[in-house]
């Protein structure tokens, strides 16, 4: 029997090739897949057409010994998946009559008469498993040909996840026995190149060990994610493996190291917080409210959050968070004296330990020579520390915030960190 290894996944659905929807499902299929020590080797959106689903179908099961696909399970005309399949492995479609009954039952425990076309989902081909779907109407099918699996999953996200959830065992056992696991590093404070630098020795020595350790840093303006992937017959050596990778990339950039388990910069500090019984509160210009925004979208953050102010213009400054005129007035409204006036100013307005100030020019007018277009300052206040740093971002009014805000949020971790 075939080891599995190579995987394809087809998206099937015509809402998939428009910009309005995107297919999600393939990721999920493939981590689940990685899990396994399954690749996946190809991937493919499909319309739902029959000739264009039958020659995907085709072209994916020559390159595969798996072929997961998703979506067109359902009622209607343009539901052509299994019907498509049935026809390219030649397996004969018959009426399920426990399929059938189950789907009766069901519209008759609502009180709606069942149209006929629901019985096109209790159609099985001939040798297939059906697959119980908790979530929805559409089953889920297991076919299995010259030692080669395909699988059939319904589209939403809701019902594939569960039922992949079913058959992920049998795919486990039909698997090579190999694991592969995968880590995300995510890093502040340095450019791609800075990180890949110092890196780049390591890269070497992971690809002789052992279990070898492959890296690929992706990067984008204010983060940078080292994803680190190791594959082992043991899954505990693989992730040894990861565990010690991870150890040497922390010996080799420190603090810039700021999540090792795939969390937020927000839910990093967000942790520290909770951890030291500290609550926040930031006073934000430029970010108009983008750092306050990033701290609430972790759960629970209420037990740290107390609030913000956005005070956009010199005289909210000075209204709302006590920034003297005559401060602003000689040093500019952006300025360190003026974010740490107002990191000063929201600790002591809100009552909270950890104060946060943000003022820049997030542009695309407003700049000088002397304070550019992505000139921001960040200051942080702690009943014992103050800090306030001037940074010079580059990009569109977007980036500029979120690297302010991303900024502001390393500030008081690297601050926290120190207390
Ligand atoms: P149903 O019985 O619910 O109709 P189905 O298998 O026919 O099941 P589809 O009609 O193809 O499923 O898709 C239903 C919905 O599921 C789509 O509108 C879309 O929102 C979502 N969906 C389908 N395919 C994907 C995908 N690859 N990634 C993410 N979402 C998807
Ligand atoms: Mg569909």
């Amino acid at each position: 029997m075939t080891r599995l290894s190579r995987a394809a996944i087809l998206a099937v659905g015509s809402e998939l090739l428009t910009p309005t929807r995107m297919d999600t499902n393939s990721l999920f299929v493939t981590d689940q897949l990685n899990r396994l020590g399954i690749d996946v080797i190809f991937k493919c959106v499909v319309g739902d057409d029959r000739e264009e689903l039958a020659r995907a179908v085709r072209t994916a099961f020559d390159l595969a010994d798996l072929l997961v696909c998703s979506g067109g399970l359902g009622p209607t005309d343009d539901d052509l998946t299994r019907e498509v399949v049935a026809e390219v492995l030649r397996r004969p479609l018959s009426e399920d009559a426990e399929l059938a009954s189950g789907i009766r039952a069901r519209f008759a425990s609502r009180g709606v008469l069942m149209p006929a076309i629901n019985l096109r989902q209790a159609m099985v081909p001939a040798g297939a498993r059906v697959l119980a779907n908790k979530n929805g109407t559409a089953p889920g099918l297991w076919l299995e040909e010259e030692g080669r699996i395909v699988l059939l999953l319904p589209g939403p996200p809701r019902e594939l996840k569960p039922m992949l959830g079913m058959v992920i065992e049998s795919l486990r056992e039909r698997a090579g026995g190999f694991s592969l696991v995968r880590r995300v590093v995510r890093i502040t404070g340095r450019t791609e190149s800075q990180a890949e630098q110092s890196l780049q020795p390591l890269y070497a020595e992971w690809g002789r060990r052992t279990v070898p350790v492959a890296a690929t840093i992706l990067a984008a303006l204010g983060q940078i994610e080292l994803h680190l992937s190791a594959r082992s017959a043991s899954h505990a050596d693989a992730d040894a493996a990861l565990i010690q990778a991870i150890d040497d990339v922390r010996a080799s950039l420190g603090l810039d190291v700021y999540s090792v388990d795939g969390s937020s910069l927000e839910q990093v500090v967000g942790n520290m917080l909770v951890e030291r019984g500290l609550r926040i509160g930031a006073a934000e210009s430029c970010t108009g409210g983008l750092v306050t925004s990033r701290l609430t979208d972790v759960p629970g953050s209420s037990r740290y959050v107390d609030r913000s102010i956005v005070a956009y213009s010199n005289a909210a400054k000075t209204e709302l968070l006590d920034v003297p005129a005559e401060v602003i007035a000689a040093h500019g409204a952006v300025s360190e004296e003026v974010a740490l006036a107002m990191a000063s100013g929201i600790r002591s307005r809100a009552r909270v330990d950890v104060g946060i100030g943000v003022t820049g020019i997030a542009g695309p007018s407003g700049g000088s020579s002397e304070k550019p277009v992505g000139t921001v300052v960040v200051a942080v206040q702690t009943p014992s520390l103050a800090r306030a740093r001037t940074f010079r971002f580059i990009g569109e009014r977007e980036l500029v915030k979120f690297q302010a805000s991303q900024a502001a949020l390393d500030m008081v971790r690297r601050l926290l960190l120190e207390l």
